[in-house]
């Protein structure tokens, strides 16, 4: 349904309900595909790590977001110091104001640089009002056309309404793997723009601080709730195996993995992750190439093994990671 012909259901619901009764209808609100639901005026920004005394990890509040119990929207990295402020991300459009209040309870200094790790609504929201305080915006080259150019929804209309403020103005290739597509040398940090193959989606960033040994990977690895690739954007099931092997590479036993939901992780945490996408991707195989429909397949519950050590586990996100491993099995 477009948003004209949302217009007039809603309006033609107002005529039909007494004022009493919409009253304690459900809010008439929606939240834009693949945006949260969430409670924006109750959400707090705190510092929940420090991971060196100049790099700051903050997150929104825990239940107040449908899409994120566990902390509103995604993790911010903040490194600070006299250079200035570098940013990974940069959570929900609604909550800019808060992160920049967090912020300034530990830093007066400038903010400089911003990197998106992808592209998603609760990482990148906040990009055009950090543009306004000055940050130079950096990701992938396929991140900025994503942004530009956002899937369109089955009635044709886009997805997105790209804010012309927040779009990247520096962009990189994907590179060899591993490579650093940017360095970044700051308030005594080095820190490296490191490009990973389509997995969480088609443009995804790893941010590597060599000297608080820490990576951000943002979500092509989560502990709450089923993997997430999203295909609409080139996100890829099989790529977020690649991924997690780029970081079994790149990362020491004890680098803190930043992740952009759930908690943090070392390397070795990711095992039984990719485990899991392997073993997933050939049971669905087989069934796929016996003739079996996605209808089949998710009443295989192929899942069924995972259910208890999966934290956050819904039938929405396991519906959705069936989904995306029978559409991507069957491509090839
Ligand atoms: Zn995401």
């Amino acid at each position: 349904m477009n948003r004209t012909a949302l217009r007039w259901v809603e309006l033609a619901a107002m005529v039909f309900f007494s004022a009493s009764a919409w009253a304690q209808a459900p809010s008439p609100q929606r939240p834009a595909p693949g945006r949260s639901f969430a409670q924006w005026d109750k959400i707090q920004i705190s510092v929940t790590a420090k991971l060196a005394p100049n790099l700051y990890i903050l997150q929104g509040s825990p239940d107040f977001d449908t899409n994120h119990p566990d902390a509103a929207g995604g993790r911010i990295a903040v490194l600070f110091g006299p250079d200035g402020i570098l940013m990974v991300d940069a959570q929900d459009v609604e909550l800019h104001e808060k992160v920049l209040q967090t912020i300034r309870t530990f830093s007066a200094a400038p903010i400089r640089i911003l990197v998106n790790s992808h592209i998603h609504s609760d990482h990148t929201g906040g990009d055009p009002f950090f543009a306004g305080q000055g940050a130079l915006i950096f990701s992938r080259g396929e991140l900025r056309e994503e942004m530009l150019h956002p899937p369109r929804r089955a009635d044709g209309a886009p997805s997105t309404e790209p804010d012309p403020a927040g779009v990247p103005v520096v962009t990189y290739p994907l590179g060899a793997p591993g490579a650093p597509a940017v360095t970044i040398h700051m308030d005594g940090e080095v820190v490296d723009f490191i490009p990973v193959v389509a997995s969480h989606t088609g443009g995804d960033t790893v941010i590597r601080f060599q000297h608080a040994n820490a990576i951000y990977i943002g979500d092509f690895y989560r502990n709450f709730g089923f993997p997430f690739a999203d295909q609409a954007n080139g996100g890829s099931i099989r790529g977020m195996i690649t991924a997690i092997d780029l970081i079994g590479q790149i990362a020491a036993s004890d680098t803190t993995l930043i992740t952009g939901h759930g908690t943090m992780v070392k390397k070795d945490e990711l095992l039984p992750y990719r485990a899991m996408l392997v073993d997933i991707l050939a049971k669905t195989k087989q069934l796929v190439d016996q003739g079996k429909s996605l209808n089949d397949v998710l009443a295989a519950n192929l899942t069924a093994p995972y259910d208890a050590t999966t934290k956050g586990d819904t039938p929405e996100s396991k519906t959705r990671f069936i989904t995306e491993v029978y559409e991507e099995v069957r491509r090839k």
